[in-house]
């Protein structure tokens, strides 16, 4: 398992709006989002960390093989790397971000399922 994914403090954790990746600030700023950074940019991007990820979201989930659990295809997060995925995750992603999406094939859907 690649450690790089795993949460190195307990503290100043964030979750990617996108995918749910749970990771610390200085993480996410050092690599950028493990499954979305193509999009995200958040790589040396201090900006794009605050706008695409919320330090505001509910559960852990910690995923070993996510193709082989039905958890993650409940999360829809089958697809992605090994790591620790956040259930809900509050905030919204800017509209240009979206729109990039977009433009490269991607669907956004909001991480946040604490108000539905
Ligand atoms: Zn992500």
């Amino acid at each position: 398992m690649s450690l790089e994914t795993v949460p190195k403090d307990l503290r100043g954790l964030r979750a990617c709006l996108v995918c749910s990746l749970i990771k610390t600030f200085d993480q996410f700023e050092y690599d950028g989002c493990d499954n979305c950074d193509e999009f995200l940019r958040m790589k040396n991007n201090k900006d794009n960390v605050y706008d695409c990820t919320s330090n505001n979201f509910d559960g852990m989930i910690a995923v070993m093989s996510p193709e082989d659990s039905w958890v993650c295809k409940w999360q829809r997060i089958s697809r992605f790397c090994k790591g620790v995925y956040a259930i809900s995750v509050s905030g919204r992603l800017p509209a240009g971000v979206i729109r990039e999406m977009k433009s490269r094939g991607y669907v956004y859907r909001p991480r946040d399922t604490s108000q539905r």
